[in-house]
């Protein structure tokens, strides 16, 4: 018997196996295609701004996918470069295939068993899961399982006016194991996601784009960096125009999108190119980014332009940009239209409240993304392996990451359409940035014992430099010594909030990520006070426990409506409550008497 069953080898898929395998549980993952393993579906690209700091996020927790990133990058660009930390995304694209075998040799050296098949049904005994049953007849038994299929379950791929059943290009659908999900309750609705055509870079103009080098200065996405980076290639940036939204425009009567065949919600920041036309008809232009998918590759990824269109359309459609004129087309673009789990029925765990031993990570659970499914994938792949060889379980809070802002969010508020991982959806973000994840998760990493040797060396030594750093600018200096006429001794943290005096400040100190990490604590240092005070409230709040079994119905004085938001949300303390969309105040005082007459 296996502590820990995962199943599917995408991004949340070989994050949640490695976590587990990394807690000392004996894991299986079984996927169709082990050669699959880290397949990006889509663009091959990783990080950005929210998504980045989750990557950074499961990297401080010993996660595998900034590894892979790094290994794999072939241009790197901090987004947001010239704004303020809190907001700073970086984001690398990687070889597609670099990264794959990147991810593969990982999974490999974590201890993961690779199983390859298709789970056609989950077993349960008694009220909870034991294993699952493979399309072969096999049986598989584990104490706990993570189903992690992506955009696989009872998927359809669309593309004009042709359908056929895939998760996506090149892969069979979970037909069987989305019929059980549907059976069983556990399936909410259909969501869908597409993807552009591929070009030959060979064809396309590229000195009529205009270039976009990878970034001068060398930084990586794990804390281990990487001693054998690939060359860098420049992308390139180029435009629809009016003509290519008129040939959009025709072709939209052969759209599944807009024919009806779709009735999934697409990703809200990921349009299709027809949906951006449609929604902004005044626009003349929407920009495509050209962007290589490999060193040893010709292919090309024009990212923007997603689309399901008829196959003669995407011709005309990106024949008529500029420096694609004689570009050739050598995979179509499509959508896909899949089925979801309702993740509020999920724990902080990622464990399905009602089935036990049974967890839900990735895409699966109305996410899209590959950041943000390794992310959930880390979250049950920890707690799996805890409930099933009896350790501490991984609570991540969201005042403490953006992976506990994720998992808060999906939880209590579900999703309605695709969720994607973005920086206004903290309220603390000028603390959860993505230079300082080392800082806000590495004692917890220890701790818990989710880091394997080195990198629990390099975790140490970051959390001393950062010590040593704070330490530095506490120090007592007067305005004459940074050159200023002011006679005042004040701590250099004091000094530094100061726009004049930063790079006088800088000088006094060595130069290292943990100095600008401790910079940046020191200018944001009265939001941050500010942000630990609504913390300490939200923990008082946290206190207040609301038992599995209370009656939402039988509180004096709530509206049917208030009843309804709360069991859908099931909270599990006033924290939790007060937080769901739509609650009113009037509805959380009534609680808050009903509970505190039950105590
Ligand atoms: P996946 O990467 O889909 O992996 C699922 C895994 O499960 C696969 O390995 C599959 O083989 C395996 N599997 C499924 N069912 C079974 C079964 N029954 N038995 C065994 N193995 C099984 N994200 C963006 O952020 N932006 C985009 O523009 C974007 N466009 C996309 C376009 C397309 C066409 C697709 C398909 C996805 C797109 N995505 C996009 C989403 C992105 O690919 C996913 O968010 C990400 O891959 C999700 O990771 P995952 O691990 O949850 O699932």
């Amino acid at each position: 018997m296996f502590d820990v069953l995962v199943i599917g080898g995408g991004h949340a898929g070989c994050e949640a196996a490695c976590a587990a395998a990394r807690r000392g549980a004996r894991t299986v993952l079984v996927t169709y295609r082990s050669d699959d393993l880290g397949q990006m579906s889509c663009n091959p690209s990783i990080g950005g701004v929210g998504k980045g700091h989750l990557v950074r996020e499961v990297d401080a927790m010993g996660g595998i996918m900034a590894i892979a990133a790094d290994r794999a990058a072939i241009h790197r660009r901090m987004l947001n470069a010239s704004k303020g930390s809190a907001v700073r995304g970086p984001r690398v694209q990687a070889d597609r295939r670099a990264y794959r075998l990147a991810i593969q040799s990982l999974v490999a050296a974590s201890g993961v068993e690779v199983m390859e098949g298709e789970v056609s049904s989950l077993r349960f005994s008694g009220t909870g899961v034991d294993g699952v049953e493979l399309s072969d007849g096999l049986f598989v038994s584990a104490r706990t399982v993570i189903v992690t299929t992506g955009t696989f379950l009872a998927a359809t791929m669309f593309r004009g006016d042709e359908r056929w059943a895939g998760g996506r290009q090149g892969s069979n659908a979970a037909n069987r194991l989305g019929a059980q999900v549907r059976e069983l309750g556990l399936a909410q609705g259909r969501l869908k996601t597409g993807t552009p055509p591929r070009l030959d870079g060979r064809t396309i103009d590229w000195a009529a784009t205009q270039p976009q080098p990878s970034d001068g200065v060398a930084w990586n996405m794990a804390l281990a960096g990487n001693d054998a980076p690939l060359p860098q290639l420049a992308c390139a940036i180029t435009r629809t125009n009016v003509r290519s939204h008129e040939v959009i425009r025709r072709g939209l009567e052969s759209s599944p999108l807009f024919s009806g065949s779709i009735e999934g919600r697409g990703p809200r920041y990921c349009p299709s190119i027809e949906d951006k036309v449609h929604r902004f008809g005044e626009r003349d232009g929407h920009q495509v980014f050209l962007e290589p998918e490999g060193i040893n590759d010709h292919l090309v990824y024009p990212n923007g332009i997603s689309t399901s269109l008829a196959r003669d359309v995407q011709q005309d459609l990106v024949r008529s940009i500029v420096g694609l004129e004689r570009a050739e087309i050598v995979q179509f673009g499509y959508a896909v239209e899949y089925e979801f789990a309702d993740p509020r029925r999920l724990d902080a765990s990622l464990q399905h409240r009602d089935v036990p031993g049974l967890y839900f990570a990735g895409q699966i659970n109305g996410t899209t993304g590959y950041e943000e499914a390794s992310a959930q994938g880390l979250v049950a792949g920890l707690n799996a392996a805890a409930e099933s060889i009896g350790l501490v379980a991984a609570h991540f809070d969201r005042g403490e990451s953006y992976i506990g802002v994720m998992v808060d969010d999906l939880t209590l508020q579900g999703v309605t359409e695709p969720y994607r991982m973005l920086t206004a959806r903290s309220e603390y973000r000028l603390y959860l940035r993505a230079d300082n994840a080392v800082t806000r998760l590495g004692p917890m990493a220890i701790e818990l014992g989710t880091l394997r040797g080195p990198q629990e060396t390099l975790v140490r030594s970051h959390l001393e430099g950062k010590a040593k750093a704070s330490a530095a600018l506490a120090q007592l200096v007067s305005g004459e010594q940074l050159g200023v006429a002011d006679k005042a001794r004040k701590p250099l943290f004091e000094w530094v909030r100061r726009d004049d005096l930063m790079d006088s400040v800088r000088s006094m100190l060595p130069s290292s990520p943990a100095v600008d990490e401790a910079i940046d604590d020191a200018v944001y240092a009265p939001y941050l006070h500010r942000q630990r005070v609504e913390l300490a409230v939200r923990q008082r709040d946290r206190e207040t426990a609301i038992p599995g079994d209370f009656d939402f119905a039988s509180v004096p004085g709530m509206s049917t409506e208030m009843q309804e938001r709360f069991i859908a949300a099931s909270p599990a303390d006033l924290d939790q409550a007060s937080r769901i969309a739509g609650v009113t105040p009037a509805a959380l005082s009534a609680l808050h008497f009903a509970l505190a007459r039950r105590a």
